[in-house]
C-alpha cells in the first residue's frame, strides 16, 4: 500500500474532503508526469477503481484547478491537459509523438513595460522533435 499521507494532507489543507478517488487522482498527476488528459487519467484508474467515470475525472480536475492543486495546460490541441502544480516550468511539446515534457525555466523576463498589466498565469510552450523522435 502506497503512502498518500503527503496528499492527504496537501487535500486537506484546501479544504478538500480526501476520498480515495480524488487521492489517487492526485497522485496520478503528481506521478505520470505525462500531463494527461481527463480521458488518460480515466483510462488508467478505471482499471483499479471501477466505479470512476469520466466525469468525476472532469470534477475533481475542475476542483484541484479552483483551489490551486493543478492547472490546465494551455497547448494546442482538442483536448486539454492537466498537471498538479510545481512551481514555474516551460513546456516542450513533441510534434511527433505528442509527449510534453517538462522544462526547468527560471523566470520569464520582459523587455516591455508591464507595470500595467495584472499577470494571472505565466504558461512557456516550445514545439520540436524529441529526442526519442529525432
Ligand atoms: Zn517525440
Ligand atoms: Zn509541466
Amino acid at each position: 500500500m502506497k503512502n498518500y499521507d503527503h496528499i492527504l494532507k496537501k487535500l486537506k489543507e484546501k479544504g478538500i474532503r480526501p476520498s480515495y478517488i480524488r487521492v489517487r487522482i492526485y497522485s496520478y498527476l503528481e506521478e505520470s508526469r505525462i500531463h494527461p488528459t481527463v480521458d488518460e487519467i480515466y483510462e488508467f484508474l478505471s482499471k483499479e477503481i471501477l466505479t470512476l467515470s469520466k466525469t468525476t475525472v472532469y470534477n475533481t480536475l475542475k476542483l484541484f484547478t479552483e483551489k490551486g492543486l493543478a492547472q490546465q495546460l494551455n497547448i494546442e490541441g482538442n483536448e486539454l491537459r492537466y498537471e498538479a502544480i510545481r512551481g514555474f516550468h516551460g513546456h516542450f511539446k513533441c510534434e511527433k509523438c505528442n509527449s510534453i515534457y517538462d522544462m526547468k525555466i527560471s523566470q520569464l523576463e520582459f523587455e516591455d513595460d508591464i507595470s500595467e498589466f495584472v499577470i494571472n498565469e505565466e504558461q512557456v510552450l516550445v514545439t520540436g522533435v524529441c529526442p526519442k523522435c529525432n
